[in-house]
């Protein structure tokens, strides 16, 4: 048995490592959630969510992962049989799209070979063709984790409106809250999507929609089945700071703890920068090292996961698997098709430069030992950016 000490590190894109000071905020008695105390607490956190989606719309916090928050933003705006336009940027786009089918939407799949954000052309023009607007939904996916692309709800914002389109707009931002710039209310966003286990530097467990009142209306004549993720029996019992069935109480003194963090303590312009520095260094280590970054476009580069093209004949397993035995550092896995041709870094949440160092070093001698062909030099380069 391999004997490991010190800290593990934990540099998958997500879940992200906790800091001590939320760990500690989380380490509460169980509490009655219909009590007083409960009330207050639950009135702090639904505004300090708002805060961090720059939003001054309700935003409903569910006890559940990514996925379930995915199935809330459809089944509370979209009946059965509507049109709705997704772009094939990555697997979580995939993911979604398969939640779409099961509720029987009418999927248009704009195609993209995974390696640049959504084509914002097409879906221009494809919302342009659509004259008697039956696309009822835009749906696209912020920052595609399996990748490392971005799509920017702004262009895709300003491309619905060019188009004229009344449709709803939706965006997965489970990997960019709290790590990338996002503003639901000033981009037109109906329907924003996130989870607590990212950016926002919390273990799994926490879902959140934010909406539109546009959104709102449209869920009042949205006609698909929900019963746990109903948006209105939320919003009715959150206005006092309750919830419908209980909540995940010691998540949400950690959730206030970390928007304390981001929002109030770091400010989340300098979070943005600080992610932006980071992916940044991590890809000079990359291009140092000769090994392909997988994104192609720059300005679509996730600041919060890089993925790395392995050399061909080599498989990202065995190299995670040796980085993981010898230096107890887990990485991202190629996910879907790209599952052992690229491995990820995640480079996001509670991270500094020497997390980021202690990270670079581990993939640097992981990549020695598991005989993958590369250059030395990719943590000088890093430290070379991180020290300038
Ligand atoms: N969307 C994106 C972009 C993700 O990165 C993930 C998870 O990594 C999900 C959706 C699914 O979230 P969860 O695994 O919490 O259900």
């Amino acid at each position: 048995m391999t004997v490991h000490t010190g800290r593990h590190f934990l540099q998958i894109p997500g879940p992200t490592n906790v800091p001590d000071r939320v760990l500690r905020a989380m380490d509460m008695p169980a509490m009655d959630h219909r009590g007083p105390e409960f009330g207050q607490l639950g009135l702090e956190v639904l505004a300090a969510a708002q805060r961090v989606f720059r939003t001054k719309q309700p935003v409903i916090i569910y006890p559940s992962s990514g996925t379930g928050a995915w199935e809330a933003a459809i089944v509370n705006s979209l009946s059965p049989g509507d049109k709705v336009l997704m772009a094939e940027t990555g697997q979580f786009a995939v993911l979604w799209r398969g939640i779409a089918e099961k509720f029987k939407l009418d999927i248009d799949f704009v195609p993209g070979d995974w390696r640049r954000g959504a084509d914002v052309e097409q879906i221009e023009a494809r919302l342009a063709a659509d004259s008697r607007h039956r696309v009822k939904a835009v749906m696209i996916v912020h920052n595609e984790t399996s990748t490392g692309c971005v799509t920017h709800p702004l262009e895709v914002r300003k491309a619905i409106d060019r188009a004229k389109h009344p449709a709803l707009f939706m965006v997965d931002t489970i990997s960019g809250l709290g790590s990338l710039e996002y503003e639901h209310d000033a981009w037109g966003i109906d329907v924003s999507v996130a989870g607590s286990q990212k950016g926002l530097m919390l273990p799994p467990g926490l879902g959140f929609n934010a909406m539109s009142e546009k959104a709102i209306a449209a869920s009042r004549n949205a006609s698909l089945p929900r019963s746990y993720w109903r948006w209105n029996e939320m919003r009715e019992m959150n206005r006092k700071g309750f919830f419908p069935y209980t909540p995940s109480t010691n998540l949400l003194f950690g959730l206030r703890e970390a928007v304390k963090m981001l929002v109030e303590e770091e400010g989340l312009e300098n979070v943005f920068r600080r992610h932006t520095r980071h992916a940044e260094a991590t890809r000079r280590a990359v291009r140092a090292w000769g090994l392909g970054i997988f994104a192609v476009n720059p300005p679509e580069f996730s600041p919060s996961a890089t993925a790395i093209v392995m050399p061909d004949g080599f498989n990202e397993a065995g190299l995670r698997a040796v980085i993981l035995q010898h230096f107890d550092m887990s990485l991202g896995a190629g996910l879907g098709k790209l599952a052992g041709k690229v491995f990820r870094i995640g480079h996001l949440g509670s991270f500094n430069d020497l997390m980021l160092c202690g990270t670079l070093c581990g993939v640097e001698m992981g990549l020695k030992l598991a005989g993958v062909p590369h250059k030395e030099g990719g943590v000088a380069a890093a430290l070379e950016w991180l020290s300038a």
